[in-house]
């Protein structure tokens, strides 16, 4: 943190020095702004680590593998010491003079250290929520490492623990009135993870190359650590707290979370009418589709006069058509040179062919997480692949995996890939790493990665993914109802005090989810605030400056090149990749 006086001084000196010739002049400046910006971005996340060491490890840095941090009022003082230096640091720079790359990266860490100081002085999780307080994740994340030799990570390991006591009697002296439901997640949180002490690290010591000494010393303090474990349990399950606070965050937080969170041009408000209004809209195509589906299969039943049951009982029977548990796997990889064909012959966006998508099935380690996902490298990992992993279905009960079967159907199955692959997340992901950048691999944003995937779902159906089949269009709606009536839960639960009651008959009703998925949501925003609107705004946000181009742009409007562009931007809020294509537009006027 030293160092950045310093760098202000430097670029105090650029400002000043005089020059006859302006424009000269300018460039220069122009040139040094930048370079002088990517030298603060390195100093900024050594600090960042520094300040962090558990997420440093947590993102592949692992110079501070040892070091556990307390938390209490020295290391909140040393936080916002942190946030406020680094502010200042940022304050010395011209953004007009940063190029596109680094203006993006110079809001996001802006964001990020105003976020903190806010998280610190008003929103106060760290007195409400037990279960920010979990030593042993990060310990199982050291322990399955494999950026180093064992017995190295045991050893930093061991040196961390040494304050995991400590650690605890700091969490507990802040909880003050906690929440009744992150009560119970931290005290099972925590109980749940005692077996990674007590059996996978003790066995590892075991096995270990240590010495003898070092292992009777560490056996002592993983049994330490247990100890502080459970009496913070104890201590929580003992404590007297008779009137909770409510999991509801309320309108003024709430609204606060979403700007921090989100960085969306529209506030929370805006994006819950929107989505309020899209709802409207689905239920009305939707039902169009159901009634026109009905005879090709339900024949001779008699319709439902409520329009809602009416579709329910479309979308149950076209549910049936799924793939076999044992295909699952392989249909959906089948399924990644269709899409690819797709996105070319549509010309809708550029797919590196040297880059093809690595399918692979499931490592053991992600067993049981059925479905798809991307895994992509780490920020100082990269080199590595990124894979899109798929789940297999094999040793599940009949069952379950009929009703997942049905859950993810042959046609939404097809979705999911979108999302997921191309030309949504791994597609992403591929342009992102055209323009590099660390701040944007830590601290990118999550409504605009999680936009882009949810727009691609709507712009391939609108280019006739499916050969515009009803049943295909039909479960698109449905698929997109729920990133809709997330972000309907998130704000109607935290702004509007919306009971569960309510919130099952809007996503069991009004989102034809099952019961099981519809009771996971309820808990998810019951722990969780603002993260379930990432979807529907970045979503929002995308779709609309598509829009707002194509009108300004008339005839010169080419969707390739707008999706090619926009990406082009990496992982930065959608709102400053609008301010930055609009920008460029008028220039070229
Ligand atoms: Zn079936
Ligand atoms: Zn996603």
């Amino acid at each position: 943190m030293k160092k950045i006086p310093l760098f202000i001084f430097a670029v105090y000196l650029l400002s000043s020095c005089g020059s006859a010739d302006q424009q000269k002049q300018n460039e220069q400046t122009s040139d040094h702004s930048n370079e002088l910006f990517e030298t603060y971005k390195n100093y900024f996340i050594e600090a960042l680590w520094k300040t962090y060491p558990g997420w440093a490890s947590g993102q592949g840095y692992h110079k501070y593998d040892s070091v556990l941090i307390l938390p209490n009022q020295a290391s909140t003082d040393r936080e916002l010491a942190f946030c406020k230096a680094q502010l200042d640091s940022l304050k010395s720079f011209d953004l007009n003079k940063l190029s596109s790359n680094n203006k993006t990266d110079y809001y996001l860490i802006e964001n990020h250290l105003k976020s903190v100081e806010w998280s610190r002085n008003v929103y106060r999780s760290f007195e409400w929520n037990p279960s920010e307080y979990n030593v042993i994740s990060g310990i199982a994340e050291l322990l399955n490492g494999t950026y180093d030799k064992s017995d190295n990570r045991l050893r930093n390991i061991y040196l961390r623990m040494k304050n995991v006591p400590a650690y605890y009697s700091a969490a507990f002296a802040n909880i003050k009135n906690p929440t009744k439901e992150h009560t119970e997640l931290g005290i099972e949180q925590n109980l749940n993870s005692i077996s990674v002490l007590e059996k996978d690290l003790v066995d590892s010591v075991k096995a270990s190359g240590l010495s003898v000494q070092e292992k009777k010393e560490f056996e002592a303090r993983i049994w330490e650590s247990i100890t502080a474990v459970k009496n913070y349990v104890q201590q929580l399950k003992a404590m007297k707290n008779e009137n909770p606070k409510s999991f509801r965050l309320g309108k003024e937080l709430h609204q606060q979370k979403f700007l921090y969170d989100i960085q969306s041009r529209y506030t929370a408000t805006e994006i819950y009418n929107k989505a309020i209004a899209r709802k409207k809209d689905l239920h009305t195509e939707m039902f169009k589709l159901s009634d026109q589906l009905w005879d090709k299969y339900l024949k001779g039943k008699s319709k439902p006069t409520d329009s809602l049951l009416l579709i329910r009982s479309v979308i149950d029977v076209i549910s049936l058509k799924h793939v076999d548990k044992d295909s699952f796997q392989t249909s959906i990889e089948k399924q990644i040179p269709g899409l690819v064909e797709f996105i070319n012959q549509k010309k809708l966006i550029t797919l590196d062919p040297k880059k093809p998508l690595v399918v692979r099935k499931e490592p053991a380690y992600m067993a049981g997480v059925a479905g798809a996902s991307i895994s992509s490298p780490g920020p100082y990992d990269k080199n590595a692949n990124t894979y899109y992993n798929v789940g297999s279905l094999a040793g599940w009960p009949d069952k379950k995996a009929e009703s997942y079967l049905r859950e993810y159907n042959y046609y939404i199955l097809q979705i999911l890939n979108i999302h997921e692959a191309l030309p949504g997340h791994y597609a992403q992901l591929i342009y992102s790493n055209q323009s590099p950048s660390l701040i944007k691999a830590i601290l990118g944003n999550g409504a605009m990665i999680e936009g882009w995937a949810v727009y691609t779902e709507r712009m391939m159906m609108e280019n006739g993914y499916g050969n515009n089949e009803p049943e295909m269009w039909l479960m698109y709606y449905k698929w997109h109802l729920r990133a809709v009536c997330n972000t309907i839960l998130d704000y109607s639960v935290h702004e509007l005090e919306m009971e569960k009651s309510k919130a099952m008959d809007l996503l069991m009703r009004e989102a034809f989810q099952q019961e099981a998925e519809a009771d996971g949501k309820w808990r998810r925003v019951s722990l969780t605030q603002v993260q379930l609107c990432c979807y529907f705004t970045g979503y929002a946000e995308i779709y609309d400056l598509r829009e707002e181009l194509k009108q300004k742009m008339g005839d010169k409007f080419d969707l390739k090149t707008f999706h090619e562009k926009f990406l082009s931007y990496g992982s930065a809020p959608v709102k400053y990749i609008r301010e930055l294509m609009l920008e460029e537009l008028g220039e070229k006027r």
